[in-house]
């Protein structure tokens, strides 16, 4: 069986197959930048990096799309608050999303486009929606009109056919109770600093137009995947498929992917309910990004994830307890020999880790593939049988892993040495062996171990190890 998605749209687990050859255009709703990201959201974001990774690793071309969203009722009233213009706001929190998320080591999209630089497009989307009869207008607000758009709900599954049609809502956010038409344009209202004046009129675009003119003015009109968290499929997904359908008459995306929330004491943790933790808070408790990360990776996107401290911990034993097999298949002496045996039971593992993340990104299983080929092969280690000839599939085995879930490199200690530092500095003190300077090497390794760093010199070569 090949790779296989859970899609929101039919409720169902299907075959993917991509549009045009291996090429995978992909949509995901990005970060709101009125302040620092929660690792709600950066759960989120984690599940992208490891569909786009393990989708990359089926042989996939990725073009992705993120949108960041740098205009919003929050984002308006905090700039015209603290007197600054959109950009000077938003600008660091864009910044901090990005620190944040390459310290997860998520990949960056292929690109990343903000609202503010896409106003035309979304004017020029409205205009269309407008001459197609999907939209109206009141006190100079331009509103969708849901009873225009038959299929209304079918991604959500929601029945919205007892709505009274006219009724309408101006807020971005909303439950399906309080559904109704929803705004595309706002009007500016006399005491707000913020508007575009535009052939629409003064005002600014509601939040669901932003994706939908992005997405199809780099992606075209039918994308292959359109993820983002399990709280945005309804309204937002939906009246992205309202619009963009409305627009093209055409699928907007084929695979709707979403993620489930991260509860902490069993409630969703939100900004608003201030129940949160930030990356930053965490690293200055003393916990690091990778552990995160692989707490985050290590439960499949369609669970609930029960956010706690003592997570962060076993996720350090384990990421330990993969680090430590590494350096022992790379650094341990092994009797010469190849086991057959030991050949079928790594591919064997192989091919279950495969098929887990095959099959709608199953993570978990993914894992227990690993560990249990971590466990089997440390015993045979232990008794002397395994031999030298199997650590090459192994440590393919590994690296397979890790393109995945990428772990098995330690962070940069903050302000300490890079990798890189790190390589030349050996490559410095095996000159100096060379050359015969004893002392020049010992220096050298002296300073790397104050700064935590341990040397191993082995057959191969020097190996080296955080401490
Ligand atoms: P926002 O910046 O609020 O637009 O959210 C960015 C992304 O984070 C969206 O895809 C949300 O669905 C997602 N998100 C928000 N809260 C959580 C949470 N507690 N767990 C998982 N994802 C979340
Ligand atoms: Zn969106």
């Amino acid at each position: 069986m090949g790779l296989r998605f859970y899609n929101t749209l039919t409720q169902q687990v299907e075959d993917f197959h991509p549009q045009h050859d291996n090429e995978v255009r992909m949509y995901t709703c990005g970060p709101t930048v009125y302040n620092f990201v929660h690792i709600g959201n950066l759960r989120t974001f984690t599940f992208q990096d490891i569909l786009r990774r393990w989708l990359q690793a089926r042989g996939y071309q990725l073009n992705h799309v993120m949108n960041i969203t740098d205009v919003d009722d929050k984002i308006l009233r905090n700039a015209a608050k603290e007197g600054k213009s959109l950009k000077e706001y938003t600008d660091p929190y864009t910044a901090a999303f990005l620190e944040d998320t390459g310290k997860l080591r998520l990949q960056r999209p292929e690109r990343m486009v903000k609202a503010t630089e896409h106003i035309d497009e979304m004017v020029a989307a409205i205009q269309t929606l407008e001459q197609k009869g999907f939209t109206y207008t009141s006190e100079g607000s331009t509103y969708f009109r849901i009873s225009k758009f038959p299929s209304y709900g079918k991604l959500s599954h929601l029945d919205f056919s007892g709505i009274k049609d006219g009724a309408r809502v101006d807020n971005d956010e909303y439950d399906k109770d309080s559904a109704r038409d929803f705004v595309l344009w706002k009007a500016r209202k006399e005491n707000e600093t913020f508007s575009w004046d535009t052939p629409i009129g003064d005002g600014r675009p509601g939040w669901h137009i932003e994706c939908s003119a992005m997405a199809m003015k780099y992606l075209g009109e039918t994308l292959d995947i359109h993820a983002g968290g399990i709280d945005l499929t309804f309204p937002h997904h939906e009246n992205e498929i309202a619009q963009s359908e409305g627009i093209t008459g055409k699928p907007f995306a084929r695979y709707w992917l979403h993620s489930e929330h991260l509860n902490i004491d069993m409630q969703k943790m939100s900004k608003s309910l201030g129940n949160f933790y930030t990356l930053r808070d965490l690293v200055q408790m003393g916990y690091t990004a990778d552990q995160l990360r692989y707490l985050l990776a290590s439960v499949p996107y369609r669970k609930k994830l029960n956010f706690t401290l003592d997570g962060l911990i076993a996720a350090k034993s384990s990421i330990q307890r993969l680090r430590d097999y590494k350096l022992r298949l790379d650094t341990g002496k092994f009797a010469d020999g190849l086991s057959e045996e030991l050949t079928k039971r790594t591919a064997k593992a192989r091919d279950a880790f495969d098929a887990s993340l095959d099959d709608d990104l199953n993570t978990a299983e993914a894992l227990a593939a690993i560990f249990e080929f971590v466990r089997e092969t440390n015993v045979l280690m232990d008794a002397g049988n395994f031999p030298a000839g199997n650590t090459a599939a192994a440590q393919e085995l590994l690296a397979r892993f890790d393109t995945v879930f990428d772990v098995l490199n330690p962070d940069a200690v903050e302000g300490g040495l890079s990798d890189s530092e790190i390589d030349s500095q050996i490559v410095a003190r095996t000159a100096a062996k060379k050359a015969r300077n004893f002392a020049e090497a010992d220096r050298i390794r002296k300073e790397l171990d104050e700064a935590g760093i341990i040397l191993e010199d082995t057959k191969e070569g020097v190996r080296w190890k955080r401490k």
